[in-house]
């Protein structure tokens, strides 16, 4: 997967690349999912909701690139796979689901896997996770129409957020940096598919 799908499309960051070989993937998704684990393509994770392609894991990975004394606030904990590979990079992650069966899972999901440097929450990601701002960087796994004002309000001088924006058919990669004197840099990245930001 790592070879082929990954490093093929053009990935290099090294802690990147190691924390996609050390998560296990197969164990993140349901039986039926199972044997395509490692294929190059979403996969569904029940409740309408699907896990992304690991490209597009690794490729949001490099964009926020997190270091190992920060912490991360992830929307979209999903299964929790995205949560696990961010957790190998930096000291702990928030993260929140609005689907209460889902964050369950991916509490069992992670716990199996040893990992302990996460906190989930059930609730809205518009709102963010106040308690812990500011964050040096945001990710969010669910698409939004526009970037939600209170996630740029968490964001800390310095910090990235990278997240899918726009509505379906329509949707750019986009990463926001804010500058040490408080600006906002934006880029557009490429077009992209996720579930909707509800
Ligand atoms: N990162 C996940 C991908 C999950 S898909 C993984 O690795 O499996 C996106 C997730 O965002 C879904 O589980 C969906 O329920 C969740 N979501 C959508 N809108 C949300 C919101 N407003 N707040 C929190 N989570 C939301």
């Amino acid at each position: 997967m790592v070879a082929r799908q990954i490093v093929a499309r053009g990935i290099k960051d090294p802690r990147v690349l190691q924390a996609m070989r050390d998560v296990r993937r197969h164990e993140f998704v349901n039986l039926a999912s199972q044997p395509y684990a490692y294929d190059d393509r979403p996969l569904p994770i029940g409740l309408g909701q699907t896990i992304s392609q690991p490209y597009i894991v690794a490729w949001m990975t490099e964009l926020l690139a997190p270091t190992p004394s920060q912490h991360v606030l992830e929307i979209g904990t999903g299964c929790g796979y995205q949560t696990a590979v961010l957790a190998q990079l930096t000291r702990h992650v928030y993260s929140i689901e609005r689907i209460d069966d889902l964050s369950s899972q991916a509490a069992l999901n992670l716990n199996r896997a040893g990992i302990t440097n996460v906190s989930l929450a059930v609730g809205d990601g518009f709102e963010g996770w106040p308690a812990h701002a500011p964050y040096p960087c945001i990710i969010v796994t669910a698409a939004p129409p526009i970037v939600p004002p209170e996630l740029l309000n968490q964001l800390g001088p310095g910090g990235r957020i990278v997240m899918p924006v726009g509505g379906a058919g329509a949707q750019q990669m986009v990463r926001i940096t804010r500058r040490a004197d408080g600006s906002l840099h934006r880029e557009e990245l490429g077009a992209v598919s996720f579930v909707p930001m509800l």
